[in-house]
């Protein structure tokens, strides 16, 4: 019949254009995605740290996206993660930062040196067996610039001979537009997390053994335990020993002639910055080589 046939089409019709809505949302979410922002709540990493932040693409196409902390490594024999080659979606890693701490209310470089708050040191790696007493230290807020262009305040706990020093520097990373991705206080939680190999926080003080020291029956501190070194954007500057690459996912930008943004080269305004204050850059070493660090006492 006419008339039940035109209400089949009309039915058809509507079921076709509902079907197109839906569509058109995923694909807006698809689109989110890709185009770097945060992941929806139920993709968002549990662990500390900023949460669900996703990679944006090195190359328009279908790359699918990156959530960060998600995939476990296997384990080596000495606790880190088994090297792996980096995922394209990493190659040229552009994260956006989410802001722990509010962003600047001045477009100029923004710091302050104080003693360590009380529940800064409950989240950070401090404990008694420490090289390093909490008055000691300094507690640190500066701002940086993300690799999203716009101005982020970061948190940084310093011994308190360097953190002149360090203020000083990072005053004129930010004055030369260098891009970083986050800069917070690591705390105990996020060192006994399984490795991950995707994490880039640019930070200082850490209460931990030099690497590859784990076991031995001699303690001997890191730099970083003494706040007295700092590691710039580890994931765009690894570190590298034989075929330990850490981190674990960074392998990529071991091709230091490929520089891409966010990298420590020779020349540049960190390496410049941390040396003219007397600070050792750990991309001179030969093993291993170590591109994200600085120290104040060559260690
Ligand atoms: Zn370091």
């Amino acid at each position: 019949m006419p008339h039940r046939s035109w209400q089949l089409t009309l039915r058809w019709t509507l079921l076709w254009l509902l079907a197109g809505a839906l569509l058109v949302a995923g694909g807006t979410v698809v689109q989110r995605i890709r185009a770097g922002q945060h992941a929806p709540a139920s993709a968002a990493r549990t662990q500390p740290g900023p949460a669900g932040k996703l990679a944006t693409p090195a190359t328009p196409g279908p790359v699918a996206p990156w959530v960060l902390g998600a995939a476990p490594l296997p384990r080596r024999p000495d606790g880190f993660g088994v090297a792996r080659s980096t995922p394209p979606a990493l190659m040229n890693r552009r994260l956006s930062t989410v802001d722990l701490l509010p962003p600047p209310t001045s477009t100029s470089f923004q710091s302050t040196i104080g003693p360590v708050p009380p529940q800064v040191l409950a989240r950070s790696t401090w404990k008694p067996i420490c090289p390093v007493k909490p008055e000691q230290l300094r507690y640190l807020t500066m701002s940086f610039r993300g690799f999203d262009a716009r101005a982020h305040t970061g948190e940084m706990l310093v011994n308190a001979d360097a953190a002149q020093t360090v203020v000083g520097v990072f005053k004129r990373l930010f004055a030369a537009g260098f891009p970083i991705e986050e800069m917070r206080i690591t705390t105990e939680a996020e060192l006994k997390l399984p490795p991950t190999g995707d994490g880039n926080n640019t930070n200082a003080f850490v209460c931990r053994q030099t690497r590859g020291q784990t076991g031995s029956n001699q303690t001997q501190w890191s730099a970083h335990a003494y706040g007295l070194a700092v590691d710039l954007n580890p994931f765009n500057n690894p570190s590298v020993k034989g075929n330990l690459v850490l981190p674990e996912l960074a392998s990529s930008y071991l091709d230091r002639d490929w520089v891409r943004s966010g990298m420590v080269v020779d020349g540049g305004v960190a390496v410049t910055a941390f040396e003219s204050a007397g600070w050792k850059w750990g991309g001179r070493w030969s093993a291993p080589v170590d591109f994200m660090h600085f120290s104040a006492n060559g260690h």
